[in-house]
């Protein structure tokens, strides 16, 4: 019997997320340096909100990290609400087996043509800068880490640093099946943005509450087939033919 929790199966599941990663990689050879140059520009022309200000430097750098976070929680609702933007978002939902490898599982057109497009348009509207986005993904990592894990943790967490910070019991919330847990906790680093937006929501989520219906086959879930989902038409329907035992689609 297939048992995704299997360490053979944990270590496939590994491998197909680990070349989302290897694949950004290669294509951040060109387009990192790009997104850092547009960044850089912006910084000597001293274009933004933070230059007019004359604050400490730690304190704009505080400021940056909070800023990127604010955008990325923007950048990231809207990916939930226009069908363009989900197609590549949803590869990022997709993994029923979600465990700290699904940090990786992002599809490297979003990162680069949404996500870094976001960081440029954030250093031109804030002023924030390479230092404070460098500082930014540091943290970000570490968080993506602990909130995708598939470890217990305490729960007097959720009910201190989680009145600011993501948990991972709410990012499990944002990567619950149901839509409308699915479209709720946006938030990367603070908590504090679904709390003031309207966007929070708190239940508890099983395992098989986990990735989204249309991606809920074993074919579905490899490398090959998620780089090229975006380009396809996927829809709800597929999982109620599963449910109902028809050939299903390959
Ligand atoms: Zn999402
Ligand atoms: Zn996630």
């Amino acid at each position: 019997m297939h048992n995704p929790y299997s360490f053979k199966n944990r270590g496939k599941h590994l491998f197909q997320n680990l070349l989302f990663q290897l694949s950004l990689t290669l294509l951040n050879l060109v387009f990192l340096g790009l997104q850092l140059q547009w960044i850089a520009w912006l910084n000597q022309h001293h274009l933004g909100l933070l230059h007019w200000m004359d604050w400490p430097y730690w304190v704009k750098l505080v400021l940056g990290v909070i800023l990127y976070d604010l955008s990325t929680y923007w950048i990231h609702r809207a990916s939930h609400q226009f069908p363009l933007l989900w197609k590549f978002h949803r590869v990022h939902h997709s993994d029923t087996h979600m465990d700290s490898s699904t940090t990786f599982r992002f599809h490297p057109l979003e990162i680069i043509l949404v996500y870094q497009t976001g960081n440029v348009l954030t250093a031109a509207l804030f002023g924030t800068d390479m230092t404070s986005l460098s500082l930014y993904y540091l943290i970000l990592y570490v968080f993506f880490f602990l909130e995708h894990s598939n470890l217990n943790y305490p729960n007097w967490l959720n009910h201190t640093f989680g009145l600011v910070l993501v948990m991972p019991d709410h990012h499990r919330v944002h990567h619950h099946k149901d839509q409308r847990y699915t479209d709720s906790n946006f938030a990367d680093i603070f908590i504090l943005w679904d709390g003031i937006f309207r966007t929070f929501k708190w239940v508890t989520v099983k395992k098989e509450d986990l990735g989204l219906e249309e991606f809920d086959f074993e074919n579905k879930q490899s490398f090959l087939f998620l780089m090229k989902s975006p380009f396809l038409s996927l829809n709800q329907d597929e999982s109620k033919m599963k449910n109902k035992d028809l050939p299903q689609e390959d």
